[in-house]
């Protein structure tokens, strides 16, 4: 069936809207991507830099902590006081127990202790430690530190100077810098000098207490596309959705454009079909009538020629009937509620056919298997089925034998002919409403093509199928698969 030139240039239209449609998105999903790349990039370099700050906050609280617990050492700084009559103040002695070389001592008094204290109390004790704890703090921000005596000063300047800072005391603010900026892709920290892998790097930070002088590092993700992507999950996965809905629709209104264009063809060829097969009949009443009327006849004249009109108008309510039970079965569906012994639905079927002579064969079955149905579309269904066999196979003697056998839960049915057959490439074609197969003068044979639609429709109802296979050695085998 050739395309409706303005369906095809929908469909043209269509096509170039989707391809647009979707260059578009992955445009867009590409370029957030890249935005999002530079901002991590970003985020990572002022975390590294955020992480190397809080370290070396942490190590010099670590060196303070030190600090103070040497002065509060009493076996290695012993501290006194004694009362300065002159500057009517507190003097703090503070003496290495064990000197080294250089100054050993120092002493101190405070502007905010007014006290007069003149052997060392435990209070006088932790403001003196105090002090010089807190002194030697404000001093490590300052980056000069005061050194009280040569002794604490060494120690000072080996705890904080010549110690390195734990390169763990690094990964775990950096990693808290990354939480603060929901980043939880796994990093290593690794020196400037080694060899960067693939995938994103942050800045190079001297991270050596002595400026310059301390190791450079940087921080290396190698798993970060795959964490940006997860970053971009709902952008991308919203795109693809919104494709999918998009082709979705578009494929529905292909499908629905094409089946009402191949509907309309259908239709025209069924009403022109149909003109002919209601008009020759209708002329014949009508001519029937008139000569009734016109003439005087005896009786038996009379009854031949009402038997022409009985005749005529039993076909065309025939075609009324096959019409409605179509329509009808669209329209109301069908009620599955009747138990049905399929043994006894053949038999009634076939019984019904030897009464018009047709040969037809029952291979009978197990008399126990029931279907739950609607036993008069069913029985319908069946006798369209038989009703093709027979009238399709002209140039033969017809043969029709019905067959059934159970298969997985499922029971089969084959209605097979020894008539003239329908080619492959017809098999599911024969199945559409008002569809003929157009081969030879299709008048031979009375139709109209909605009986396989019907028988279709009804076994489609029973959550079963029907399918065309070739008979050997000619005609055709129909085969309904009904689920018991
Ligand atoms: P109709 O018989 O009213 O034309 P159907 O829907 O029953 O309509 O069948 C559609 C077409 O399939 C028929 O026109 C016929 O060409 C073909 N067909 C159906 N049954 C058989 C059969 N048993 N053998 C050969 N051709 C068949």
């Amino acid at each position: 069936m050739p395309i409706n030139r303005n369906i095809f240039v929908v469909f043209i239209l269509m096509v170039i809207s989707v391809a647009g449609i979707t260059a578009l998105q992955f445009y867009y999903s590409y370029t957030y991507y890249k935005v999002e790349s530079a901002t991590f990039q970003k985020e990572i370099d002022e975390a590294f830099t955020e992480a190397v700050d809080s370290a070396f906050s942490r190590n010099q609280a670590r060196v303070v902590q030190l600090f103070k617990t040497w002065i509060g050492d009493t076996s290695y700084v012993s501290i006194t006081t004694r009362w300065d009559t002159l500057n009517k103040q507190t003097i703090f002695n503070l003496n290495e127990v064990q000197p080294v070389s250089g100054n050993s001592r120092v002493s101190l008094s405070l502007d905010t202790y007014k006290e007069r204290t003149d052997s060392l109390t435990p209070e006088a004790r932790n403001v003196i430690i105090d002090h010089m704890t807190n002194h030697v703090a404000a001093d490590l921000k300052k980056g000069v530190v005061w050194y009280f005596t040569q002794g604490l000063g060494d120690r000072l300047s080996d705890a904080y100077y010549n110690t390195p800072i734990p390169r763990n005391i690094f990964i775990d603010e950096y990693k808290k810098a990354l939480r603060r900026r929901s980043i939880t892709t796994p990093f290593k920290v690794i020196e400037a000098k080694e060899a960067a892998p693939d995938g994103y790097c942050t800045v190079v930070i001297d991270v050596g207490v002595k400026t310059n002088a301390g190791p450079k590092l940087r921080a290396c993700f190698t798993n970060a596309d795959a964490f940006l992507l997860g970053r971009l999950r709902w952008v991308i996965g919203g795109s693809v959705l919104l494709l999918l809905i998009t082709l979705g629709c578009f494929w529905y209104t292909a499908r629905v454009l094409l089946s009402q264009q191949k509907l309309s063809a259908l239709k025209d060829d069924f009403i022109s079909n149909m003109t002919h097969e209601i008009h020759t009949p209708l002329t014949s009443i009508t001519i029937t009538a008139q000569v009734l009327k016109q003439f005087s006849h005896d009786r038996t004249a009379q009854d031949n020629y009402l038997d022409i009109i009985l005749y005529q108008s039993d076909k065309l309510s025939a075609l009324a009937d096959e019409i409605l039970a179509g329509a009808r079965l669209e329209k109301e569906g069908m009620a599955l509620t009747d138990v049905t012994n399929i043994n006894s639905l053949l038999a009634e079927t076939a019984k019904s056919k030897f009464a018009e002579n047709v040969n037809v064969t029952v291979v009978p079955l197990p008399d126990d298997i029931k279907i739950t149905g609607n036993r008069a579309n069913l029985q319908r269904a069946l006798d369209n089925l038989i009703d093709n066999a027979v009238k399709y196979s002209t140039n033969v003697n017809p043969a029709i034998v019905i067959e059934g056998h159970m298969q997985n839960k499922e029971f089969i049915i084959s209605i097979a002919d020894n008539g003239p057959g329908i080619p492959d490439e017809l098999k599911e074609k024969v199945f559409e409403p008002f569809y003929r197969i157009p081969s030879g003068n299709v008048h031979n044979v009375k139709g109209y093509g909605l009986g396989l639609s019907y028988v279709q429709k009804v076994i489609a109802a029973h959550r079963g199928s029907i399918s065309i296979e070739d008979n050997t050695p000619a005609g055709s085998r129909f085969i309904i698969t009904l689920p018991i």
